[in-house]
């Protein structure tokens, strides 16, 4: 595939640790359209699309952080905590935007699967449809967040 050099610098931007420590890219060896690609089939197949994902991810989120960091139970089937930290965090796609500094942790009553996700996490998978490369900090699986958010 044939990069722009407007792709070129932001690869290099989410793979440096200037912005988050070690990185967006994590151990991934893909290019970050082919990332993005990857995971919006995978959303594909599962009948979900990036919006409607990043859309429960920030309901569930707005519903815990009230709470302000202890676990509240959400919908009959979560144990849900906001927690805010100090700083902010910004979008490596070149355009203005700081997010919060806040983990939202969602556990699975049934299951007792959990996943974490921070607002950027939200916004980088509504805005550029990236859930970020393998092996990276916050790395979230598309089809673990369906099965969460979904089922
Ligand atoms: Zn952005």
């Amino acid at each position: 595939m044939k990069h722009s050099p407007d792709d070129q610098k932001l690869e290099r931007m989410l793979r440096s640790s200037k912005l988050v420590a070690d990185g967006f890219m994590g151990t991934d060896g893909r290019g970050v359209r082919e990332i993005i690609e990857a995971d919006a089939a995978t959303l594909a197949n599962l009948g979900v699309t990036a919006e409607q994902t990043a859309g429960r991810m920030r309901e569930l989120t707005l519903a815990a952080r009230p709470a302000l960091g202890n676990w509240i139970e959400a919908e009959g089937k979560y144990r849900l905590r906001s927690e805010e930290h100090k700083g902010s965090l910004v979008c490596p796609w070149p355009h203005a935007g700081r997010y919060e500094k806040r983990l939202t942790t969602c556990r699975r009553l049934d299951s007792g699967e959990d996943i974490v996700w921070t607002d950027l996490n939200i916004h980088l998978i509504e805005a550029h449809g990236f859930f970020e490369g393998k092996g990276s900090y916050f790395r979230l699986e598309p089809d673990v967040l369906v099965r969460i958010l979904f089922a």
